[in-house]
């Protein structure tokens, strides 16, 4: 902030949460003229303008949902210097309009939101950002910013390069993020792990759960509603109505589950999201960064929590093999891809793994992911991989993992005995190790690509260049031994976070809603849970004491002080 007040132009690297706004929020309004923000989602800018406004900002949102009547009234009131914040789409920006007003603008400052999107690197490319060069030649002179919570090293290049930003101080802050807690397991029946998970740790808070396919999305929210949690479908495919009611769902009422498809969650700021699931892989690490990174905004405890398979893998590499883009792009997406297995198959801290991705050297191992809290027992698996992909040999790589399973486990199967695969000198001869051991054996074996799996032909399972080094004993393989633990809750580690008289925090919680429908706006934009539960800590007596509490500045203490010290009072 600093730097930019000075005039300075800045690249911005902060993980999710970690006040990325407030860095071009306070230059904007400190600094003389209005601070131009350029973000790609409506939802995000409402949502943004909104808690401004709370705040006293005088903050306004100029994108394709405003009337002819409401634009041209913003357009006056920025040329009269009325606004300190105006959030613009890329699309708004260079439309005709815009490029007549700009000679006329006095900018404080030009801040490009989620600059990622700038990058053919990144994952999620935006051919508008492109554009975005061009605005230090439209407002010379105006301090820029560059401003995204995800980006490894190759995307943080490009987003300097295409943004003009080489002369930029760059900015970053350890990705660590210390209330998070993220575990990766075996998936073996997903919706009932979902279902134990939310039970045993998560009931009537609310949480994201991704899943790859349309179809996924609503078998698992009708599967989650029929066994009585609050969920919502969300994808691509659903009405805009349908959609927005989901999010304002989401945002408004309190213990809500949206099982989505990854077309949700960028737009969304929601401080108090409690877990985010993965029931499929997510496309690399950043993505997964990105999407985990969308629970515990609040600072209070939260988990990042994935299940994945043999299957998953081998969908994930076809898609990205079959899909329409140019073979460059898909080494790209399949060397990220591998990227994402290190992480899920590693034995190593899954924290300190994902700081070491994006360049961050020397991190400790964080204490609280499932690795930490019980160090996975690796052992040599050379032999019994040879076993695995002998059978996938002698079968002629025509069989899917589960038929190969039952011969290595020696079970005279219907199938096993129609095409006599009891007979084979592999039949039986894996009985030392259990069945969902062996699944992950494979599952293991094609994240390490010493299988390949045919999946246009119902998952067979197929031999690889590795796979025949394995055999011949030129290449040792080592596997982490599979506990159930993604099931095993972890304590949490950050005490102090329970209210010390629920039933204050919750009369509070109470009139945190009513106001907040009063306003039409979501409970936390009134206060997070956060200022509530230190309320309910500091239990302030009057408006001093009360803005002191996390999170009230003047207005909310004016606004909301005297309603709060009732309730308080009255105990
Ligand atoms: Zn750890």
């Amino acid at each position: 902030m600093e730097h930019v007040l000075g005039g300075g132009d800045a690249f911005v690297l902060l993980p999710t949460g970690g006040g990325k706004s407030l860095c071009y929020q306070i230059p904007s309004i400190v600094r003389e003229g209005v601070g131009l923000v350029v973000s790609p989602l409506i939802a995000l800018m409402d949502d943004q303008v909104g808690a401004l406004r709370q705040h006293g900002v005088r903050a306004s949102a100029w994108h394709s949902g405003l009337s002819a009547k409401d634009a041209y009234r913003l357009e006056r009131e920025l040329e009269e210097g009325k606004i300190e914040i105006v959030y613009v789409s890329p699309e708004r920006l260079f439309s005709d309009r815009f490029r007549e007003l700009a000679p006329r603008l006095k900018l404080s400052v030009v801040a490009i939101d989620e600059a990622h999107c700038v990058s053919h690197w990144g994952h999620d490319f935006r051919p508008e950002y492109l554009q975005l060069g061009e605005l230090g030649k439209l407002f010379p002179g105006v301090p820029r910013m560059a401003l995204t919570a995800t980006a490894d090293i190759p995307t943080r290049e490009e987003i300097l390069d295409k943004l003009g930003l080489r002369q930029a101080k760059v900015f970053v802050r350890s990705f660590a993020r210390p209330n998070l807690n993220l575990r990766i397991g075996s998936k073996n029946e997903p919706r009932k792990q979902l279902l134990e998970f939310i039970r045993r740790e998560h009931n009537g808070e609310s949480g994201i759960v991704y899943r790859q396919s349309r179809a996924e999305v609503e078998k698992t929210a009708e599967f989650l509603k029929a066994q009585g949690v609050r969920a919502i479908p969300y994808h691509a495919g659903l009405t805009p109505n349908v959609r927005r009611e989901a999010q304002q769902s989401f945002l408004r009422d309190e213990g809500v589950v949206v099982v989505a498809t990854i077309a949700f969650g960028m737009g969304i700021d929601k401080p108090d999201v409690r877990f985010v699931a993965h029931l499929d892989l997510p496309r690399s690490i950043e993505a997964y960064v990105q999407e985990t990174g969308r629970a515990g905004r609040d600072g209070l405890p939260s988990d990042g929590w994935m299940v994945y398979g043999f299957q998953d893998i081998a969908v994930a590499r076809s898609m990205i093999q079959n899909s329409e883009a140019p073979e460059e792009r898909k080494r790209v997406e399949l060397a990220k891809l591998n990227q994402l297995l290190g992480l899920c198959e590693t034995a190593q801290c899954r924290e300190q793994s994902v700081l070491t991705y994006f360049g961050e050297s020397g991190a400790k191992p964080c204490g609280r992911c499932d690795n930490c809290a019980e160090p996975p027992v690796t052992w040599d698996g050379t032999q019994a991989a040879q076993k695995a992909l002998s059978a996938v040999a002698r079968t002629g790589e025509r069989f899917g993992a589960s038929h190969l399973v039952d011969i290595l486990l020696g079970e005279a199967t219907e199938k096993v005995v129609k095409f006599t695969h009891d007979k084979l000198p592999t039949f039986g001869v894996g009985k030392d190790i259990p069945k969902t051991e062996w699944m992950a054996i494979f599952r293991q074996l094609a994240s390490l690509d010493l299988v390949g799996v045919n999946l246009a032909e119902h998952g067979q399972v197929v031999l690889t260049p590795g796979s025949w080094e394995v055999l011949r004993g030129k290449r040792t393989v080592a596997l982490r031994r599979m506990e159930p633990k993604v099931r095993r809750k972890v304590a949490k580690v950050l005490t102090g976070d329970q209210p010390a008289d629920p039933g204050l925090f919750q009369s509070l919680r109470a009139l945190r809603r009513e106001l907040a429908l009063e306003q039409g706006v979501p409970p936390f934009v009134v206060f997070s849970d956060k200022s509530l539960l230190d309320m309910v800590r500091i239990r302030p007596s009057d408006e001093l004491e009360f803005s002191q509490v996390h999170g009230v500045g003047g207005t909310k203490a004016r606004r909301y002080g005297e309603k709060f010290l009732e309730a308080i009072r009255a105990g």
